[in-house]
């Protein structure tokens, strides 16, 4: 019984969580992926321009909040 439960738990899962991309909506080849790479980059981009201990954005590594 508790592998029907597993089964349909399963389905249920695949049916809420279809492997598209959040952000644009392309379909994903890998469902372990949530965002496409074109859609990763500039997310990327993002946290590498913020500080890394405030999380200011644009400060990149000369964060004038951290005085490092
Ligand atoms: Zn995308
Ligand atoms: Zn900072």
């Amino acid at each position: 019984m508790w592998s029907r439960v597993r089964q349909f738990g399963a389905a249920l899962l695949d049916f809420a969580l279809p492997p598209h991309c959040l952000a644009c909506r392309q379909p994903l080849d890998a469902a372990a992926e949530y965002v496409c790479p074109r859609c990763w980059a500039p997310i990327l981009k993002a946290r590498e321009d913020r500080c890394p201990r405030c999380s200011c954005p644009g400060a990149g590594r000369g964060c004038a909040n951290c005085a490092v």
